[in-house]
């Protein structure tokens, strides 16, 4: 079973747009996983504590054999290998955020994993790029990628650059 799944990255330390070429790279050596394409880079606004960096955001779509699980084990494992620290201070500033946004048309709701991603429908940094990568994509409920981009602000949202 293959399934396509998009992955939501983000940066505010160490250089964050290295830090998100990076992991783009790191995401292309996955196991069992073929690498489709990454969106522009993006710069956002932080949300929840204002006293940290802006953001620089993207979206990447891969196919995978894996379970949603296993790629969640191998994308924590990525986010620890960039010396990232959990803390308790909740969307503070981080080297490197690999979210699962979509995987395939499943719909999980277990301890470790929200799927869809949670927050993905109200999010700028998510909505734009990956609208930007697939444009005809519909979320398990029905929504339309285009629609959430007509009625979501872009709240300083701008393209910064592109990967290589
Ligand atoms: P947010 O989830 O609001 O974007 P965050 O990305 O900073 O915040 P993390 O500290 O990266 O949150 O992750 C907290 C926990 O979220 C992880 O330990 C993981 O088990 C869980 N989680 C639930 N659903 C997902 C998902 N779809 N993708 C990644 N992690 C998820
Ligand atoms: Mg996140
Ligand atoms: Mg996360």
């Amino acid at each position: 079973m293959i399934d396509t799944v998009y992955i939501g990255l983000g940066s505010n330390l160490e250089q964050p747009e290295q830090q998100i070429q990076q992991a783009v790279d790191a995401l292309k050596l996955l196991p069992s996983t073929d690498f489709i394409t990454v969106s522009s880079l993006y710069s956002s606004k932080p949300m929840g504590p204002q006293d940290q960096p802006d953001y620089i955001n993207a979206v990447a779509a891969v196919n995978t054999e894996l379970s949603a699980i296993e790629l969640l084990d191998q994308l924590q494992q990525i986010e620890s290998s960039f010396g990232r620290v959990r803390k308790d201070q909740r969307w503070g500033a981080r080297v490197l955020d690999l979210d699962i946004l979509l995987f395939g048309n499943q719909v999980i709701n277990s301890e470790r994993l929200t799927v869809p991603h949670y927050g993905m429908k109200v999010r700028e940094f998510v909505i734009y790029p990956l609208a930007e990568i697939a444009e005809q994509l519909t979320l398990p409920d029905g929504t339309k990628i285009k629609q959430l981009q007509a009625t979501t602000a872009e709240n300083g949202l701008f393209v910064v650059g592109q990967l290589n």
